[in-house]
């Protein structure tokens, strides 16, 4: 079977390294002539919206799928004449707009953050007056690794926030005093059958992630399970949802939720029976899904900017680097590293281990 990919970058190369052992070809259309997954499969070196080369991978392949949700919504539409395409593209549209997103929880009754639509500086204004600050304001599509938001902490700070962020389509939001994040990886399959992993606790610095722990069963496993099954029979979802939390008064309050393989889910590469991209592919591919249980405990150290030397990583016990084969460059996620251990103890340890090597 021949998987068409949207975006051809290091979650495009996992898929590729997860789906090849099932007998699968890749095919990616990345518009970056050194898109890091083509080592993996043919590249379509072409812009999302070039129909000549879309057509070319929705004829080649058997089923497509894509590694961003901001692809073009015009892009999914024209490939879902010629193949399969998932998830689908009501999936896409909910989750690339913040508003949509925000108003999908409220409409399942999945507890969010107060929000306000915000469309320009009077809007702003009155959306501060309703929600109070401290609050968050965020691009309602394109943003990622915290770009495109801004905190608002006193009135000043709202005067020109709206411009800052380009005048584009906001959203304002209630700032959550959470204590922790949490993100739950689920999976369902063409047939509506749904698997979770194991909540796993993530920690971000400067917006981006940089640690992701799967460690003991954590207590509210339940309750996001629930959540994230509500919006995978809503959207009948096919694939992998990365859905984010925040840990706030003893509960979960939805922050996001991404169409496809999460950066928080790559641990399961060696943490878990089957992995997020194996079980994306078999989702997609029709196939029985893979079992969701974790392998021990484990810890996903993020490399931003630069990987640390691969001898040292390899000398460090069970610990599994991945170099995504991408050019080193400030605030660019360029590998990440899995330890797996039995025991919290000693998984610390080995986490105290990789972070020397990236200090
Ligand atoms: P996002 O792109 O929405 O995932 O935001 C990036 C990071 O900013 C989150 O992981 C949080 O650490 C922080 N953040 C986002 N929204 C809020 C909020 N409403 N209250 C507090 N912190 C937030």
């Amino acid at each position: 079977m021949k998987i068409g990919i949207i975006g051809g970058g290091q979650l495009g190369r996992m898929l590729a390294l997860a789906g090849t052992p099932l007998g699968q070809q890749f095919a990616f259309l990345d518009p970056a002539d050194d898109a890091c997954a083509a080592a993996l499969g043919e590249h379509l070196c072409a812009d999302y919206d070039d129909r000549e080369q879309l057509r070319q991978l929705a004829d080649s392949a058997d089923v497509v799928t894509f590694e961003f949700e901001s692809v073009p919504a015009e892009t999914v539409a024209f490939l879902e004449q010629f193949v399969p395409v998932y998830p689908n593209a009501e999936s896409l549209r909910i989750a690339r707009d913040r508003w949509f997103e925000k108003s999908m929880f409220l409409e399942l009754g999945i507890p969010t953050p107060e929000f306000a639509n915000v469309l320009s500086q009077a809007e702003l204004d009155a959306a501060v007056q309703q929600i109070g600050l401290p609050a968050v304001l965020k691009t309602r599509t394109l943003g990622y690794d915290g770009k495109g938001q801004k905190v608002l902490r006193q009135p000043e700070d709202a005067l020109d926030a709206f411009a800052e962020l380009g005048s584009v389509p906001c959203i304002l939001e209630g700032f959550v005093p959470f204590t922790g994040e949490v993100s739950l990886i689920a999976v369902r399959g063409r047939d509506g059958d749904t698997r979770c992993y194991p909540l796993v606790h993530n920690t971000h610095d400067d917006g981006i992630l940089r640690l992701s722990i799967a460690g003991t069963e954590h207590p509210l496993q339940a309750q996001a399970e629930n959540y994230a099954g509500r919006v995978l029979d809503k959207l009948n979802y096919v694939g992998v949802l990365a859905f984010e939390f925040f840990e706030v008064d003893g509960g979960l309050k939805a922050n996001e939720i991404a169409p496809r393989v999460h950066n928080s889910g790559h641990w399961t590469i060696e943490g878990a029976e089957c992995s997020q991209f194996e079980n994306h592919l078999r989702a997609i591919a029709g196939l029985p899904l893979g079992s969701t249980a974790k392998v021990g405990e484990s810890a996903m150290v993020n490399f931003i900017g630069e990987v640390p030397a691969i001898s040292k990583l390899a000398a460090i016990a069970d610990c599994h680097p991945h170099h995504y084969g991408k050019a080193f460059k400030p605030g660019r996620k360029v590998g990440h590293a899995t330890l797996r251990c039995t025991d919290s103890a000693t998984l610390q340890t080995r986490i105290a281990e990789v972070k020397a090597l990236i200090d």
